[in-house]
């Protein structure tokens, strides 16, 4: 078996120390791990290279869907669609991002494993195309996914798994309350995830930017202004209470006082109540959006949307204290959300799909917080892979034990030297990432910082200082 043995003098331990000393990686075996030096290493780190657990994401949009067969659309639904008009859906969506692409994205920022989200056409909607969807996902992909089942009005439950509630979001399914609650009712003492935004009540966006005269740079994020969250997660902690849930995930937490509301909730409620940060909402906020290009800065909305600084502050500091006093049921999440430039244009003055391609800089997210906000390489390491990937291992068999560093747990790494600066190159990113469509929300940032070198996944390294590529 191809066996590679890595030397670093900084390998993260579990309780937070820097060590010295070796992994060895072999594909499909448990890693093992020796203290100390060794002769016989193939792979010298440079002294500033770090050797860190593999990252866990839990949210990710990769957006490929299975294309089914008509016997399949005809026993499994949805009811009433044109089988080929619905298979050509789903081949043009195929053709502009793809497993693949999410999968060399994710080596790039040393992420071993990620959740997936089904709002894709055929999505996984109920077991059979669950299951479908999984095995299409599992048999594509160049990492573990975990692929979360899509909820929706009168499927029942896939069983023991975490469905993903798309109702309440903007521009989402748009489900009126009564629909929901009946959607959860079928999901009684079974995990669950949401979108935490909504539009306001009383304002459209186009109402709110005839008011104001807001500029088009921080429509998106003044009308969405942290408000619409609170009252979005308010309402979905009262429904999972009512339907019986044993745990509600809030995903792509934006600010501090979202936060706040759930770690208060937490010891009122019967079910457990998960938070996922979002990862780029620790560097992102209005003022620096305003500083950015303002070509770059009109396709970086995001669902949420940015905080103002003063709620990003207090995000940041309420996440590092929670997982310091041993919180662990908080950890990141990216959010990738790969859309083609064009889907993300303004149309008649107004936003199209938000989000943003993130994972691929996920190491640069996390010196942001090292470097500028007092995080320690134990808070990113709970935050980044030991958090999320308990989470996701109640829902997915891994082959061996995760989120650990030692012998006989599933070898998953992230291999970096953090003290490299760094800048988004587009076109080598395009081609490395077999991304045709690639842009970056952070393309001409200044004052990045890290490098991935290696990313190991279950033994197999990978180099992923350039285009990545598989050594063993
Ligand atoms: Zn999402």
């Amino acid at each position: 078996m191809p066996m590679l043995r890595i030397a670093s003098r900084n390998i993260h331990l579990d309780g937070g120390s820097l060590v010295s000393g070796s992994v060895l990686c072999t594909p499909g075996e448990p890693l093992e791990f020796e203290l100390g030096n060794r002769f016989g290493i193939d792979i010298q780190l440079p002294d500033s290279a770090h050797i860190a657990l593999g990252r866990f994401d839990p949210h990710v949009h990769f957006r490929e869907a299975v294309v089914p067969t008509r016997e399949e659309v005809e026993e499994h639904g949805p009811a009433g669609v044109d089988y080929d008009q619905l298979v050509a859906s789903i081949r043009q969506a195929n053709a502009l991002y793809s497993v693949r692409s999410g999968c060399l994205a994710a080596l790039k920022g040393g992420v071993t494993a990620v959740g997936a989200m089904g709002n894709t056409p055929w999505g996984p909607v109920g077991a059979y195309r669950h299951e479908r969807t999984q095995k299409h996902y599992t048999q594509e992909g160049l990492i573990p996914i975990v692929v979360w089942p899509r909820m929706e009005p009168g499927v029942a439950a896939v069983s023991r798994h975490e469905g993903k509630d798309f109702g309440s979001t903007f521009g989402g399914s748009g489900l009126t309350e009564d629909a929901r609650r009946e959607m959860f009712a079928l999901w009684r003492h079974e995990a669950v995830s949401y979108h935490n935004d909504q539009a306001r009540s009383y304002e459209t966006i186009a109402e709110f930017k005839d008011r104001t005269n807001i500029d088009d740079v921080l429509l998106h994020h003044q009308y969405f202004d942290g408000e619409t969250v609170l009252g979005c997660q308010a309402k979905t902690m009262a429904l999972a209470e009512q339907a019986g849930l044993s745990s509600l995930l809030a995903r792509h937490i934006p600010t501090g006082p979202a936060l706040q509301q759930i770690l208060d909730a937490r010891p009122e409620k019967t079910c457990r109540l998960p938070a996922e940060i979002g990862l780029d909402y620790v560097y992102w906020y209005r003022e620096r959006l305003l500083a950015q290009r303002r070509e770059t800065a009109l396709i970086n909305y995001r669902r949420p949307a940015h905080p103002s600084h003063e709620d990003q502050l207090y995000l940041i500091e309420l996440t590092r204290s929670a997982v310091r006093s041993g919180d662990r049921e908080i950890f990141f999440g990216s959010d990738h959300a790969p859309h083609p430039l064009e889907a993300k244009a303004f149309q008649d003055g107004l936003p199209g799909s938000p989000g943003t391609r993130n994972i691929e800089h996920s190491l640069q997210y996390y010196l942001e917080l090292t470097r500028n906000h007092g995080y320690s390489w134990a808070d990113i390491d709970r935050l980044a892979s030991i958090n999320p990937s308990k989470h996701m291992a109640q829902y997915f068999d891994f082959p061996y034990e995760i989120g650990t560093m030692r012998s006989g747990a599933m070898a998953n790494l992230a291999i970096f030297d953090p003290e490299q600066p760094y800048q988004v190159d587009r076109d080598k990113l395009a081609s490395q990432l077999e991304d045709p469509h690639y842009h970056s929300a952070l393309e001409g940032e200044s004052g990045l910082f890290g490098k991935s070198l290696f990313t190991v996944v279950n033994g197999r390294v990978w180099d992923v200082q350039n285009e990545p590529k598989p050594l063993n």
